[in-house]
């Protein structure tokens, strides 16, 4: 499939009506049910990477009911892993009997299960189960995620802010709109990279991390801009060069002083111990690993070959953010804004103070409707 044919296949899910699902079971512990739906959310500026420009995002929603209580989960497939959200919600609905039939007080073996009858291409939609089992776990349990996982809230990381790519004008004003945050996640990879640091320069002097989205080609070119790049305050790269260039990427790593952080390019626990020959970092996302279990696993494979950890998002709504915002204590740093992006999130959850991350005292992930 080539990229228009998947810009098409985007929009045609798109434009389907976002309809839940749900499917029914009757359990000695009462009734368990599973409703499985999309939920279109708005941009608060129109989001443009080197991947795709979009005003709105489409993401999975899983809401997991069994004895009273229901779990939330939410899984933003991108079409730079070849996913899109109606085939996610269409494979968890063929999976709504396994998911209901399953004991979530066993999730290392029932989400493990559910993920080997997913199949791989779905890890979005794997991560919206995950999410909803974890938060229906900790409501069942009345603890907040971070207390079931071990982790100690005060060692959440401040997050950066991303700056999606614009015109110098608006990186000037989405800059501005910025204030609070004590760093900045600045999207490059492209022609008017120089235009667009030296637009948030001209706003503010705080620290920058840079994310180039696969966007430089040629090995010169990205060692030129690094350098040049470090000289404008800019702490890390993400991603310089196309996931499959790790020779051209090593190359480069050997001629600057910034770490490099892999994003596109790690997508899979067996490819971390790999990447210490080209990158300083991963960066961890719950829709890439498949949910919370999977991204704690790639931590400690990344902690295990001293790769630094980086822990992101996509554009999701505070459900799928918090959710990692709860592991966010594990990491370097964060990247966590997917939520504060949008205008119509239907949760709250995860709170930003200065770029401090605060997380919900609620149970499970500490959801509260809008
Ligand atoms: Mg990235």
């Amino acid at each position: 499939m080539n990229r228009r044919d998947c810009l098409k296949l985007a929009g045609a899910a798109a434009a389907l009506p976002l309809a839940p699902s749900a499917a029914r079971a009757e359990t000695a512990k009462g009734p368990c049910t599973v409703d499985i739906g999309l939920k279109r959310l708005m941009l608060r500026h129109t989001w443009t990477t080197t991947m795709s420009s979009s005003a709105y995002r489409d993401t999975v929603q899983v809401a997991y009911h069994n004895d009273g209580i229901t779990g939330h989960g939410e899984g933003a497939p991108i079409i730079r892993y070849q996913e899109f959200p109606t085939p996610a919600m269409k494979a968890l609905q063929a999976m709504s009997g396994d998911i209901i039939a399953g004991d979530p007080w066993k999730y290392q073996k029932y989400l493990a299960g559910i993920r080997r009858e997913l199949g791989e291409g779905q890890h979005a939609a794997m991560a919206a189960v995950d999410i909803a089992i974890f938060d229906w776990l900790g409501k069942k349990l009345d603890l907040p995620l971070y207390k079931f996982l071990g982790l100690d809230a005060a060692d959440a990381p401040i997050t950066d802010f991303s700056i999606g790519i614009d015109t110098p004008e608006i990186t000037r004003e989405k800059t501005r709109e910025a204030a609070d945050f004590p760093v900045l996640k600045v999207k490059v990879g492209l022609k008017t990279d120089e235009a667009t640091i030296e637009a948030v320069r001209s706003v503010t002097q705080k620290p920058i991390r840079v994310d180039a989205n696969e966007g430089w080609t040629d090995k010169e070119e990205a060692i030129r801009k690094i350098n040049w790049l470090e000289s404008q305050g800019v702490e890390y790269v993400e991603q310089p060069m196309p996931a499959h260039m790790i020779e051209e990427t090593r190359y480069v790593r050997g001629k600057v002083h910034l770490p490099i952080i892999a994003d596109e390019a790690c997508t899979d626990i067996t490819m971390i111990p790999r990447l210490v020959e080209a990158y300083d970092g991963i960066n961890v996302k719950l829709d890439k690993a498949g949910g919370i279990l999977e991204a704690c696993r790639w931590i400690e494979v990344a902690r295990a070959v001293k790769l630094k950890v980086m822990l992101g998002c996509m554009v999701s709504s505070s459900c799928s953010v918090t959710a990692a915002a709860h592991l966010s204590p594990l990491v370097d740093y964060a990247d966590l804004d997917g939520n504060l992006l949008l205008n119509n999130d239907p949760w709250a959850g995860v709170r930003v103070d200065q770029g401090k991350l605060l997380l919900p005292n609620g149970p499970g992930l500490g959801l509260k409707p809008t």
